[in-house]
């Protein structure tokens, strides 16, 4: 949702096509079926799922197959990997108490990559969260806060939940608790809930690129609420140029850009869905260790990478991490490349990470 692409602009900052920028991104963003360059052939479609605006955009001559496909899968990982869907597979889990329970080989793949990232990130990145994810529940908090509301009556009215509150949701948050064998989940704590929020997105892009690849799809663009996955390049065979959006600015406000072809770009950010209370900003990524928003300076993290799975871990891993530690973790996995971006707006590249 927060990152923005670019169409065949190209990068001269005095040039009249970068003033113009804004309002053909704004014209792309609402028009999303008009290609903003004419000879650019395209078919693009916007829809909600996990929670998440996403949009796929097919180029070239296309029939509605690919596209009609893509919406299927889409409603198939829903319907298997959201924890609010009934029977789902993550649904099926939290809801065993504590019983052996089995699931597609798929949720089981990521359940085990997902324990792979929290182990490496020592509980930084943890699935067991669901119990402090309900309790902050920063996405209907963000439509309930009143204007000039104060912290007292933030906690009083059950808007900020109370220190008791957050340690009782913490005696549940252990991701050494979920043990995955094949395809059978088993919870140790029967009280404890998963959530695959901080991995699905990327997941479910990958296996959308894979999809469009094998039905002969070469230059197409997966936006799942700002995990953005390139399908090979652009028409003309040049590369994509995915904008960062600039935290908290406008949809337009891109701060900087990275070239890709096939590879994914994931951010995670405060402002992508949080509430204010008293000038202090309560965001949905959650320190395990803590268990309030992490609060470490960060307002965002931005992973490039080949696979979109891996990125939309790290992303929220490297958040709840901190500058140090996330700048470091990522310089110890090849292929993985981060920009984290300070409260003051300052950016940090690893040392693979473009420069503009
Ligand atoms: P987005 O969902 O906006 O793309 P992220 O990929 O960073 O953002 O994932 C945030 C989501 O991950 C939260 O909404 C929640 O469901 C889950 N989550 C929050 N904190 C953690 C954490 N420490 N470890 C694992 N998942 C988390
Ligand atoms: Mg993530």
């Amino acid at each position: 949702m927060f990152q923005y692409i670019y169409l065949s602009v190209k990068e001269n900052a005095h040039s009249p096509v970068r003033r113009l920028l804004p309002l053909m991104l704004a014209a792309a963003l609402l028009l999303p079926s008009l290609p903003v360059c004419a000879e650019e052939e395209k078919t693009s479609e916007t829809g909600f799922f996990l929670d998440t605006v996403i949009t796929i955009t097919l180029y070239g001559d296309t029939d509605s197959t690919a596209m009609n496909g893509c919406f299927d899968l889409l409603d198939e990982y829903e319907n298997m990997l959201s924890r609010t869907v009934e029977g789902s597979d993550v649904w099926n889990v939290n809801h065993s108490g504590g019983e052996p329970t089995e699931v597609s080989e798929e949720t089981a793949y990521l359940i085990e990559t997902a324990l792979y990232y929290s182990e490496l990130s020592d509980g930084a990145f943890d699935i067991t969260i669901t119990p402090l994810v309900e309790l902050w529940d920063v996405q209907s908090k963000a439509s309930q806060v009143s204007e000039g509301e104060t912290t007292e009556e933030a906690l009083a009215s059950g808007l900020i939940p109370s220190d008791e509150e957050i340690e009782e949701a913490l005696l549940h948050i252990d991701y050494t608790t979920v043990s995955c064998e094949g395809t059978t989940v088993t919870l140790s704590d029967p009280d404890a809930e998963i959530d695959l929020g901080g991995i699905a997105k990327g997941y479910i892009a990958d296996c959308l690129e894979e999809y469009l690849l094998s039905a002969g799809i070469e230059s197409a663009l997966i936006n799942l609420g700002g995990n953005v996955q390139t399908v090979g390049t652009k028409p003309d065979g040049s590369s994509w140029k995915i904008g960062i959006q600039k935290p908290f600015g406008g949809s337009s406000d891109i701060i900087t850009v990275v070239e890709c072809t096939g590879e994914s770009v994931v951010t995670s950010g405060t402002y992508e869905r949080y509430f204010e209370v008293d000038g202090i900003i309560y965001h949905h990524i959650l320190d395990p260790n803590t268990g309030y928003p992490a609060d470490n300076g960060l307002v965002s993290v931005t992973i490039l990478a080949d696979s979109s799975t891996i990125c939309d871990a790290l992303s929220t891993t490297c958040f709840v991490l901190g500058l140090e530690d996330g700048l470091d973790l990522i310089e110890s996995i090849d292929g993985v490349e981060a920009l984290f971006i300070t409260e003051d707006e300052t950016m940090y590249r690893t040392s693979g990470f473009p420069e503009d």
